[in-house]
C-alpha cells in the first residue's frame, strides 16, 4: 500500500479550535485525519503532496445535524399546512406522505443531504420511520445516497405501530407490526452499522413519537439498542398537544414515560426537547441523555422553546438539528446556527449566548448526541472534517471578527468542504453531482406526491 497522501491547508484567515491555547494558523490533512496543527504561521516540518490555499476563508469542524427527515424536502412550504402546528399538520401530511416510493425517496434523500453538505454539514442524522408498502428498503435507499455523496451519516431506523384505530394519530395504514419493525432494525444493524473512527454510516432505533409507536415497541427497541450497542433516538416534548397525549394515554408526562420504557439513558438523544419541568431537566441531565434543539422547526410551529442552558447545566449534552424540510423547510445548518443563536438570546439574554456557543452546538455538541468522538473538533488525529467559509461577499461586507461574522451576517454556504481528507464540496458545488438534473427530477417527484 501506498503511503497516504499529505495535503497542507495553508494561511487561512481563521480556524475555529477552541481547545487550543493560540490560534491555529494552518494545519495539515494525512489520509482521512488531522495530522498536524500549526501554529505562528510556521510551515509544515512534514513532506506535503499538495498545498491547498485557504487565504481569506474561515474553516470550522464540519458541522453536524442531529435530526432530519430528509423525505420531507418534497413537502416544502406546501399551502395546506404553512400555518398549522404540529398536530394538524401531521395529520394533513400522512396520507400525503403515505404515498412515498423509493424513487422519490431516494431524490429526497439526495437533495436534503446535498442542501446539508452546501452549508458545510459533514454528518447528518436522518429519522425516517415511513415504510409504506413497497418502501419496506428506506434505509437502504438512504445507504446508497451517502456513499454516492461521501458523508456521514446515522441512519435511524424509525417506527410508526400506533395506529388512529388503536389511539394514535397517524392513520392505519403507514404504521407496521413491532416484529417487522425489530426484524428489520435487526438486518439493517449487521448489514450497515460500522464502528471504529471515521465511521460513515450508523445505524440507531428510533420509534417516532409517543403518540405514534406502543409502549412495547420502545421497550423491544430499549433492549435491542443495549444488546447490539447502538443508539436511541425519538422525538420528545415538542409539543403540549403531546404532552396531553402522554397524560392521557398512559397517565404520566413525557419524561416518566420515557423512564418507563427504559430509554432515560445517556444512549438516548432526543428531537426538540421544549416542554420540561425543573426536576425533568435534573433527571435528563443525570441520566445524560441528549437533546437535539431545532430552533426554525420550533418557531415555525410554534412549539416553544429548549431550555438549553438549563439542560447543559444538568448533564445533559446539547446539539444541533435542521428537523424535516415540511416544518424548517431549510436543510442548512449555518442557517440553524443563526436562529438557535438568535430564539436562545430570547429565552437566556445576548451575553449568554455567544457566536462560539452555537458553533458549539452545531459540531462538538452534536457529535456527543451521536455517540462520537472522532469528528466535531478540529485537533489532532480527529477526521479531517472541514468546512471552509469565504467572507468575500457582500453580507460581510465592513465585517471585523470573522467567526461572529459567519453567524451574524448569516453564512448561508460553504465555499469549500472535506470530508475524511476528500474535498465533496469545491467552490460551492457538490464534486460529482449534476445538480439541474437532480433538481429537475425531485421537483417532478414532488409535485407528483401531493397530487396523488
Ligand atoms: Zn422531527
Amino acid at each position: 500500500m501506498s503511503d497516504p497522501k499529505r495535503t497542507w491547508i495553508k494561511s487561512p484567515l481563521y480556524i475555529y479550535a477552541p481547545e487550543q491555547s493560540q490560534p491555529v494558523t494552518g494545519l495539515v490533512v494525512c489520509g482521512n485525519t488531522i495530522e498536524t496543527l500549526l501554529f505562528n504561521n510556521q510551515p509544515p516540518e512534514t513532506r506535503c503532496d499538495s498545498v491547498f490555499d485557504a487565504s481569506g476563508l474561515v474553516i470550522l469542524p464540519g458541522l453536524i445535524n442531529t435530526h432530519h427527515h430528509f423525505y420531507q424536502t418534497l413537502t416544502r412550504a406546501w399551502a395546506p399546512v404553512v400555518n398549522e402546528p404540529l398536530f394538524p399538520w401531521l395529520k394533513t401530511l400522512y396520507p400525503v406522505w403515505a404515498r412515498l416510493t423509493p424513487e422519490a425517496l431516494h431524490l429526497a434523500t439526495q437533495v436534503a443531504m446535498a442542501e446539508l453538505l452546501l452549508s458545510g454539514c459533514t454528518t447528518a442524522a436522518d429519522h425516517h420511520y415511513l415504510f409504506p408498502q413497497g418502501l419496506d428498503d428506506a434505509i437502504d435507499v438512504q445507504v446508497d445516497v451517502v456513499k454516492q455523496l461521501g458523508m456521514r451519516a446515522m441512519l435511524t431506523r424509525g417506527s410508526m405501530s400506533l395506529g388512529e384505530d388503536d389511539g394514535g394519530l397517524p392513520p392505519q395504514h403507514t404504521v407496521q407490526t413491532g416484529v417487522a419493525i425489530i426484524r428489520d432494525s435487526e438486518r439493517l444493524i449487521s448489514q450497515y452499522h460500522q464502528r471504529h473512527d471515521g465511521a460513515h454510516i450508523q445505524i440507531a432505533l428510533a420509534p417516532c413519537s409517543p403518540f405514534s409507536v406502543t409502549r412495547e415497541i420502545m421497550q423491544e427497541s430499549a433492549m435491542l439498542a443495549k444488546r447490539e450497542d447502538v443508539r436511541l433516538h425519538t422525538h420528545l416534548a415538542e409539543t403540549l398537544d403531546e404532552e396531553d397525549f402522554c397524560l392521557q394515554t398512559f397517565g404520566m408526562r413525557t419524561v416518566d414515560y420515557l423512564e418507563s420504557v427504559g430509554w432515560l439513558s445517556d444512549r438516548t438523544w432526543l428531537a426538540h426537547g421544549i416542554h420540561f419541568n425543573a426536576e425533568e431537566i435534573a433527571r435528563l441531565g443525570a441520566a445524560g441523555t441528549g437533546i437535539c434543539h431545532c430552533p426554525v422547526s420550533n418557531m415555525r410551529l410554534a412549539s416553544g422553546i429548549c431550555p438549553t442552558l438549563d439542560l447543559i447545566a444538568a448533564g445533559s449534552p446539547v446539539g444541533l438539528g435542521v428537523d424535516g424540510s415540511a416544518s424548517n423547510d431549510a436543510s442548512n445548518m449555518m442557517y440553524e446556527a443563526r436562529q438557535a443563536l438568535y430564539l436562545q438570546r430570547l429565552k437566556y439574554g445576548a451575553e449568554a449566548i455567544t457566536p462560539e456557543k452555537v458553533i458549539n452546538w452545531a459540531t462538538a455538541g452534536s457529535a456527543s448526541l451521536l455517540g462520537r468522538s472522532d469528528i466535531g473538533v478540529i485537533a489532532v488525529d480527529k477526521q479531517a472534517d472541514l468546512a471552509f467559509f469565504s467572507l468575500d461577499d457582500i453580507r460581510f461586507s465592513g465585517s471585523h471578527d470573522p467567526l461572529a461574522a459567519l453567524i451574524l451576517c448569516g453564512a448561508e454556504r460553504a465555499e469549500h468542504v472535506m470530508i475524511g481528507g476528500q474535498w465533496r464540496v469545491t467552490n460551492g458545488a457538490v464534486n460529482g453531482l449534476d445538480m439541474a438534473s437532480l433538481l429537475a427530477r425531485h421537483k417532478a417527484a414532488a409535485a407528483k406526491l401531493v397530487s396523488g
